[in-house]
């Protein structure tokens, strides 16, 4: 049988690549504002899926609809008690590895786990077990990833991938050895690997500008690989058991038409809703770009965290090899692999 390109083999490192075919890495002609726009709307939506989901965590349908309607505002509260617009783990730790890349000028796995650790030490407001394990033993052990654990298959490596998604435009085999370094510091898990490797690419598309049919096709082409990311038919689990944190992203992704009604839909299916909501966040907004966040919505979060998030999605960008590669406006070819983005 032949290796499935979304999950490494057994023994098999991150050097093996390759990775879920979407087709070329970059559609024939790219304009980079365009990227940087899309790069940027990623980040503020990733912050707006958080918030907007975080008020209704570990909530059911039903308890929603008796205690909101549809809940579809910034409204903080929820089991955290947070501000209006406040953010969560899953805004903290893509923001935690956005600045240790932006600090070393590209990728420092190490640099990665010290802002994780720095982070941990700080008191967040929320911290997933697995998130809190993995940290603890890189601060006990120094060690960079943990031993496969059948614990670990939740969603919080996949939830804090968008950076690496950035800095690996135009590499699809730095990619997947990014997502699943990030990772492994604290999920070791194949189908945490895949989802990764599956959601930065679904950005990584969404920021080319690849239209939202080609992105079902990569989706769809991840679920014969991997049967656990089948969306359809949808069972309506929104675990933090990452397979159905991405069945619930991807079945509201594919079924809405504007970033609103996917990320309302998403969060609206309850459970781990502050990350299925920053997980659609990311991808809707880099596939509907900046215009598509509602400014309602954008008025709520912070103004100090908008324009951090906001200059560090283009600073990655501009460390990207397909920066290096495209000129402003002018197109150019599809860029290879290697470049700013090698470890
Ligand atoms: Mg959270």
């Amino acid at each position: 049988m032949a290796r499935l390109a979304l999950l490494p083999g057994p023994g098999t490192g991150p050097e093996d690549g390759p990775v879920l075919d979407l087709g070329p890495a970059a559609p024939p002609s790219v304009h980079l504002p365009d990227v940087r726009d899309r790069a940027r709307a990623a980040f503020l939506g990733l912050a707006l899926g958080d918030a907007l989901g975080a008020t209704v965590e570990f909530m059911t349908p039903a308890e929603i609809r008796s205690a909101h309607g549809i809940h579809r505002e910034l409204t903080g509260g929820g089991w955290l008690r947070l501000r209006p617009g406040q953010v969560t783990d899953d805004t903290e730790l893509s923001l935690a590895m956005a600045r240790a890349i932006d600090a070393a000028g590209g990728w420092s796995l190490l640099g990665v786990a010290e802002a994780f650790a720095a982070w941990l030490k700080g008191r967040p407001t929320d911290v997933g077990a697995t998130c809190r394990a993995g940290i603890r033993r890189y601060l006990i052990e120094g060690t960079l990833q943990g031993r496969p654990g059948a614990w670990d298959a939740g969603n919080g490596a996949a939830m804090r991938v968008l950076p690496v998604a950035l800095l690996t435009l135009g590499d699809d085999e730095g990619l997947w050895r990014l997502a699943v370094a990030q990772a492994r510091i604290t999920h070791h898990h194949p189908l945490s690997d895949a989802a990764c490797v599956l959601v930065g690419r679904l950005v990584q598309q969404a920021c080319l500008g690849r239209s939202l049919r080609h992105l079902r096709a990569g989706a769809e082409a991840a679920g014969r690989e991997v049967p656990h990311f089948r969306f359809e038919p949808y069972r309506g689990l929104a675990t933090g058991y990452v397979a159905d944190t991405l069945q619930t992203v991807l079945h509201h992704l594919f079924t809405t038409r504007d970033f609103e009604g996917c990320l309302t839909a998403v969060v609206n299916q309850g459970g781990d809703a502050d990350t299925t909501g920053a997980i659609a966040g990311a991808i809707a907004g880099a596939y509907y770009g900046p215009e598509g966040l509602p400014a309602r919505w954008l008025r709520r979060l912070d103004r100090a965290l908008v324009a951090e998030l906001t200059r560090l999605a283009d600073r990655l960008v501009a460390l990207s090899p397909l920066a290096a590669r495209v000129s402003d406006g002018a197109g150019g070819p599809p860029p290879v692999a290697g470049g700013a983005a090698a470890p």
